[in-house]
């Protein structure tokens, strides 16, 4: 007769997946829902398109944003010509 079962879950399976905005707590769980956006910040001479390639000492911000901070956020930004936001082909 089994007792018990030790097994390692990841943390966010259990309590979800937060938006990093100071003040949200707003969470998801399992897939990311439409709206939400991942923020990851690195340093590198030149852009690298290769994310396997950026040093883990190279990189800061890895978190992710509900819509509402998506929106904040972009709102803070200069105008690039693209909206965090928005995305081609996101209807
Ligand atoms: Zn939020």
């Amino acid at each position: 007769m089994k007792i018990y079962e030790r097994k390692m879950v990841k943390v966010s399976e259990l309590v979800g997946n937060k938006c990093w905005w100071r003040g949200c707590d707003r969470t998801y769980v399992g897939d990311m829902p439409r709206g939400w956006r991942y923020l990851f910040t690195y340093w590198s001479r030149q852009v690298q398109p290769d994310f396997f390639k950026i040093l883990p000492q190279d990189r800061g911000l890895d978190c992710a944003l509900c819509p509402e901070h998506v929106h904040a956020l972009d709102g803070q930004l200069k105008d690039s010509g693209k909206q965090l936001d928005k995305v081609e082909g996101n209807a």
